[in-house]
């Protein structure tokens, strides 16, 4: 029989296993806080259970902790990207960025992902696997410890489309924001889909006070369906529909992205369609200038175009930011994270191998020589 994976359970559920192996209740709330407070990495290091329960516990749960193959730290913005090997092999990727107002993390949710968006690199090899809640805790819990500073902040915007792993996804949130665990405000807690209209229905009834971002990226149903198959699916209406039943139910607004593609997207004609589709939703427009990647030949819009676009926005009355650009330098930005396979020599694939040959000014620190 398979061991169950004791960091994916709530409180209360390992509370019944704890009462299932006929131990004191008091022992559940000792082993939830080694494991989200305190980030144990193995039932040895749980040095107030006594030696037999350790013993007990290893034989009964299965701890999963991600291993740290590989960080590479931005030579600009001094963003952490990390590679971290799951337990099967697979290789995921996850990033730090340091604001002034707190550090933020960025997860993935799926090793891989199906949605096709044309100009993302975590799709191109189709979806792997669904990550376990565990193991998008688990990313979250080993950069604390690793820069030994709280994380305030998490976007689930790393490889994988969240909402296409709906119940690992919502049990991560819950354990994440338990406050007997990190206790990370919901609140800081963003989730961004490319649009998948039940789901994000399902999610304005779960009484969360997440941030939703949506991958919006077009102006008429007719562009996006040129740059995300998932358009075909579900048409703009029923999107933004279900975008405003979110705020409805919830209160909280809700952030558009808009990834700019040369000669695609980022018309000023386009700009205003925008606004007009948007003028009655309760939420903001976030312009990221599309990464290239190199499987594809889309081209970043030019600053001048970025400026207009925005200026037309702000001339109809929607709030827009652009997205400041973290770890471009180390294939950390937007779009640019993409699944690698771990072999004895280290996580590496075509892709990461040219990823490698391209990294000029990054500097590349593997666990045992990490600065301090
Ligand atoms: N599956 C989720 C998370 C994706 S990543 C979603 O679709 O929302 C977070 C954001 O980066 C999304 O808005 C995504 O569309 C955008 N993105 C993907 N590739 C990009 C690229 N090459 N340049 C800029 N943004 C990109």
């Amino acid at each position: 029989m398979d061991r169950i994976d004791i960091k994916s359970l709530t409180f209360d559920e390992l509370s019944e296993q704890v009462r299932a192996l006929g131990l004191p209740a008091y022992r559940a709330g000792q082993i939830y806080q080694w494991l989200h407070v305190k980030r144990a990495s193995s039932f040895d290091e749980m040095s107030s259970l006594p030696q037999s329960l350790r013993e007990q516990l290893a034989g009964q749960f299965e701890l999963i902790t991600l291993r740290q193959a590989e960080v590479l730290v931005s030579a600009i913005d001094g963003t952490r990207k990390y590679l971290f090997a799951l337990p099967d092999g697979n290789v995921i990727e996850s990033v730090l960025m340091r604001y002034r107002h707190g550090n933020s993390v960025c997860v993935s949710s799926q090793v891989g992902c199906r949605m096709g968006c044309r100009f993302c690199a975590s799709t191109l090899d189709g979806l792997v696997r669904n990550l376990r809640p565990s193991e998008m805790l688990d990313q979250v819990y080993r950069i604390g410890l690793d820069i030994g500073e709280r994380i305030s902040n998490v976007v689930v915007m790393g490889s994988g489309e969240p909402l296409d792993n709906y119940d690992n996804l919502l049990r991560f949130i819950r354990l994440l924001s338990d406050e007997c665990g990190l206790h990370i405000s919901q609140r800081n807690i963003t989730v961004s889909t490319c649009g998948l209209v039940p789901q994000m229905r399902k999610l304005a009834e779960e009484g969360l006070q997440i941030t939703l971002a949506l991958s919006l990226h077009a102006e008429s149903d007719a562009t996006r369906r040129k740059l995300m198959p998932v358009a075909v699916r579900y048409p703009l209406s029923e999107v933004l529909d279900a975008c405003h039943t979110y705020y409805g139910r919830t209160g909280r607004r809700v952030t558009f992205e808009y990834s700019l593609v040369r000669g695609v997207n980022d018309g000023t004609a386009q700009a205003a369609a925008l606004a007009r589709l948007l003028k009655d939703q309760h939420g903001h427009v976030n312009l990221i200038p599309v990464n290239p990647i190199k499987e594809r030949d889309y081209v970043q819009s030019e600053r001048k175009s970025v400026e207009a676009f925005k200026n037309q926005l702000e001339k109809s009355g929607i709030n827009v930011t652009i997205r400041r650009e973290m770890g471009r330098d180390v294939n950390g930005a937007c779009g640019q994270l993409r699944r690698s396979y771990l072999h004895p020599q280290g996580p590496e694939d075509g892709a990461k191998r040219r990823q490698r040959a391209e990294q000029g000014s990054a500097q590349r620190t593997r666990p045992a020589e990490k600065e301090g």
